[in-house]
């Protein structure tokens, strides 16, 4: 036996057993989580210290992906994704750590994931070839001798889109000023100004050094075949040459010599950065030996800055210290800070923000904490991490693992943290006896390794910095002969070559996918009983076991109400549970919503059937343990019924903080806000979604907070309006999730709790529109483009198996060379919709019209695609790997009413998925021409860089400042 057995641990609270091995020759450890689940897990992961910012580990991450010993083609790790019935593929770079993990329910797929990984990290083929760091890290691109020398590569965009976040940018520099004399000074990802500073022989050299079985740590998850999975792992363990020395991430933690540290970030050129800026301040608070201390600091997070009416948070608010107010743990790696930070701030009010954050701590530890503000803390963060441990949406295996490396990278035992029971316990009995006030003296008031951060906001500091890189690149150009200049473009040219040509297929056959045997049509049914609730309403219960919760949510109809309310009733639904009600301020309410329940938040639900038919519904959800259910049915009622929204200040505040939200959804999830808004001027359901969640919400948040600021009041009589509206029975159906013998007792409870609401008929359903059709310009601080395009496609592309399958050929194949490796944007997304929403996006994107034309040349793509029956089998594997993935109880409950709402039976899936079993190369073909036709109406939509856009401005009919 090769890999000896250490030790055996029960694991309870994940219902595992832990199982340590150790690969003899090597000292490699190896972690099994034996238990019964079906959705399988492996991780490995390096020790991987950054030795500057030139991204280094982040670029490795990527490279090791680009081909193979074995599988020599040129990115197998995408050919995998294609022919996969993966739950979870990925790899991320840490600020200490790489970690490769993949997930599967399928045996045989699992060992395939399993195989192709280990292969990438332990033989990779960047080694011998340059032109992969040029195409995932950085290179001189010069297609022509006369055209501007400019950098390219996958990673050096991924981060100048990374570094346009302030937010990112502050927690960096939380890391880089509180250890200054460790590797966690260090941007990992890397600065995109320090990138072009990596050299291929370095490359390799840190490859050899840290990708040794000795410095790695493995994890195996699940229902598998462990016999199975050492011999795979033996293969690389192996003779694998001498072992490195071992990487020692611990290091003396000293307070930083400086005290303070200021910088800037960037805003949109000629923006007013009055009361634009960042400000915080950081402790270190732990280190991996101080389990205890480390769960205790989530409950501080919870009890100091949980809610607006937490104290620090509160008081800082109140002191208009910032618009908003956020922090808590962070950890960084080997050390866990704490933070407070402010956004909408002024540097200048450093000084008052430090006395804020003193005088309030000081406050709590010398009159002792609210013990109900602790249990209430305490509850919620018991709920939310037992929840986690048992819900499926994401692979348990891959969450477990990080979780175990967060003490095990650093020679602590590998289960600290997954025995989570013991510690949460231990805190609910030192709760009352001056825990948390100590945490605070200790941890933050008496602690000197801390530090002061302001972030400037400078109009228009990216393009200047562009400007420089960009003068800096002629220079360089300048200074190059003629025949420099030419091997530049010689070189860029074979780039592009290796890009535009298709692998062999031999090496593509290399890599081991399913076969059409390996799948089934079957699809879960998802239960779902009807009953009338009131007399016209429902009571849907969706059967499921939910272990001893209750998923609640009320549904009101709101059919009736005119399209220009929903941008009020998506802000109304973002107030319920943040206000006061009649019997509750909003403090108290707080505190009994995190003491007896998982949460109640509301939310606007619009679902659209076959027809087209539009259901809309304003929710609040709940969940509670059974035993507390009763609290959880009487505060929803007292949500619902009697909030009250005469605290203006208190409204304020919340805006601000969705507006925060927003622009942090700009920053990172913009390829979606720029489809979907491309999508709301043709499809009614899409446009109400985009009042309640999208860019139109923004604007009319951006509007409250402008009136709230005039001193106007007249939000609090539409809110109360609005909810008065609401409140009628003939609104009100419910969906229970949870186990049969409790629908009845719900539904009763649930009954008589709204028993008082009016009864009066609803007016007519209103006839929905799309919003108007024009192509549209966001601009914002970004130096790079989400360019999205939108078109309603039904009755045009059918939506079938084949043109299913034509989506995975066009997201893996087409978009992901296009956009990806040619176009050097991050990511890119196709989505075609059941409805008929049809959309293209690409994600930090340096191009804007190279994309729309690469968007333009989609359907001859199809026309002319030509792919092997292996090929084609993959993207058919690949199309029905979103259809296998596990869900949550909570998630199964939605889903049932989903599909009854939107008039899809298990029936329609099972034949879709045999459609897609049964499609043929000829079937992609002639969607060629469908294609076409949508797209030929569709609507552009770009969110980006303003130097850009402007450049563009004739494909746009209008052009925004988004912020
Ligand atoms: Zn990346």
């Amino acid at each position: 036996m090769v890999f000896k057995e250490i030790e055996t641990h029960e694991l309870p609270d994940i219902q595992s057993t832990g199982i340590l091995y150790e690969h003899e020759e090597t000292k490699a450890q190896v972690l099994y989580f034996k238990n019964e689940d079906p959705n399988k897990a492996f991780t490995i992961g390096f020790k991987t210290p950054p030795y500057n910012d030139n991204g280094i580990t982040h670029i490795l991450e990527h490279s090791v992906l680009n081909g193979s010993k074995k599988y020599p083609s040129k990115e197998p790790f995408v050919e995998l994704i294609k022919g996969s019935l993966n739950t979870f593929v990925n790899a991320m770079t840490f600020s200490d750590k790489t970690i490769y993990p993949v997930a599967s329910t399928n045996q045989k797929d699992f060992r395939h994931l399993m195989g192709v990984y280990l292969d990438a990290v332990f033989q990779p083929l960047f080694i011998e070839d340059p032109q992969i760091l040029a195409q995932e890290g950085w290179h001189y691109h010069l297609e022509d001798p006369e055209d501007d020398l400019i950098y390219k590569g996958v990673v050096y965009n991924e981060m100048k889109g990374a570094f346009g976040s302030p937010e990112r940018q502050l927690y960096q520099q939380i890391s880089a000023q509180l250890y200054p004399n460790s590797i966690y000074r260090y941007e990992s990802g890397g600065d995109p100004a320090a990138i072009p500073g990596l050299t291929q022989e370095d490359f390799v050299a840190y490859h050899q050094k840290y990708y040794h079985p000795s410095n790695s740590l493995t994890i195996l998850y699940g229902d598998l075949d462990i016999e199975a999975a050492f011999e795979d792992l033996e293969e690389y363990f192996s003779n694998s040459g001498e072992p490195v020395e071992s990487v020692d991430l611990e290091f003396d933690i000293v307070a930083p010599e400086a005290t303070e540290f200021t910088d800037s970030y960037s805003i949109t050129a000629g923006d007013d950065p009055t009361d634009k800026d960042y400000l915080a301040i950081a402790w270190h608070a732990a280190d991996p030996t101080e389990p205890l201390d480390g769960f205790g600091l989530k409950v501080l997070e919870e009890i100091l800055l949980g809610n607006n009416q937490s104290p620090l948070k509160k008081a800082l608010l109140d002191a208009d210290i910032g618009g908003d107010v956020d922090g808590g743990s962070a950890e960084l790696g080997y050390p866990t800070a704490f933070f407070v930070s402010a956004k909408y701030s002024d540097t200048d009010k450093m000084t008052k923000f430090n006395e804020v954050v003193v005088e309030t701590l000081e406050k709590l530890v010398q009159e002792g904490i609210d013990q109900d503000l602790i249990q209430a803390a305490l509850n919620k963060i018991t709920f939310e991490t037992k929840e986690a441990a048992i819900s499926e949406d994401n692979p348990r295996g891959v969450l477990f693992a990080i979780t175990a490396l967060s003490t095990w990278l650093y020679g602590e035992d590998p289960y600290v943290n997954l025995e989570f029971s013991k510690y949460l316990d231990q805190l609910a009995e030192v709760a009352d006896q001056g825990y948390f006030e100590e945490l605070i003296q200790e941890k933050l008031l008496d602690n000197l390794i801390r530090i002061e951060i302001s972030l400037k906001a400078e109009p228009g500091k990216s393009d200047e910095m562009e400007e420089q890189v960009h003068k800096e690149l002629q220079e360089h150009k300048s200074n190059l002969s003629d025949d420099e200049i030419d091997e530049l473009v010689q070189e860029t040219k074979a780039l592009i070559e290796r890009q535009d040509t298709p692998d062999n297929p031999e090496d593509l056959a290399k890599i081991p996918t399913l076969t059409r045997d390996d799948l089934t049509t079957d699809v879960p049914d998802y239960p779902l009983e009807e009953t009338t609730f009131y007399e016209g309403t429902s009571f849907y219960h969706a059967e499921q076991f939910t272990s001893g919760i209750d998923y609640v949510s009320l549904y009101f109809d709101i059919r009736d109400f005119d399209a220009e309310d929903y941008e009020a009733l998506g802000f109304l639904s973002s107030l319920l549970s943040n206000l006061g009600t009649e019997n509750y301020d909003v403090g108290k309410l707080q505190t009994e919503i995190d003491t007896h329940t998982g949460g109640i938040y509301g939310r606007i639900s619009i679902f659209e059937n076959q027809e087209g038919l539009v259901q809309p519904y304003f929710v609040l959800k709940g969940k509670a343990l059974e035993s507390s259910f009763d609290r959880l049915a009487e505060l929803l009622k007292e949500i619902m019924t009697s909030t009250e929204f005469t605290d203006l200040p208190e409204i304020s505040k919340i805006t601000q903080r969705l507006i925060s939200g927003f622009e942090n959804m700009i920053n990172s999830r913009s390829h979606v806000l720029a489809a979907n808004r491309a999508l709301s001027q043709v499809r009614p359901s899409t446009k109400l979604n985009e009042r309640t969640s999208g860019i139109d919400q923004f604007n009319y948040l951006k509007t409250v907070r402008e009136e709230l600021r005039e001193g106007k009041t007249a939000i609090s009589e539409t809110m109360k309006v609005l909810l008065g509206r609401l409140l009628n029975k003939n609104r009100l159906n419910i969906l229970y999730t949870g186990e049969k013998e409790r629908a009845e007792i719900v539904k009763n409870n649930l009954q008589e709790a709204f028993s008082d609401l009016p009864d009066e008929a609803l007016d007519e359903a209103v006839d929905y529109q799309p919003g108007k059709k024009q192509n549209e310009a966001f601009v914002t601080a970004q130096d790079v483009n989400y360019v999205g395009t939108g078109a309603d496609a039904k009755d045009i592309l059918p939506f079938n198996g084949a043109s299913n399958v034509l989506s995975t050929a066009i997201r893996f194949d087409y978009l992901w060379n296009q956009i990806r490796v040619k176009g050097g944007a991050y990511g890119s997304l196709y989505l075609h919709r059941r409805n008929g929403n049809l959309a293209l996006g690409s994600y930090r994107d340096p191009n804007l019209r190279t994309t729309l034309e690469v968007y333009r040349n989609l359907p001859e793509y199809v026309e002319h695609l030509e792919i092997s029956e292996e090929e084609l089998t993959k993207y058919i594997i690949g199309t029905m790997s979103p259809l296998e993935q596990p869900k949550s109880a909570e998630s199964k409950g939605q889903a049932a009413l989903t599909r009854l709402k939107t008039g899809i039976s298990r029936e329609d899936i099972v034949q879709l998925k045999e459609e897609i079993l049964a499609t043929e190369v000829a079937d992609l073909n002639e969607l060629s021409s469908n294609l076409q036709k949508a797209l030929a109406e569709d609507t552009i939509v770009v969110i980006g860089n303003k130097t850009q856009i402007e450049a563009e401005e004739e494909l746009f009919d209008e052009i925004f400042t988004l912020y």
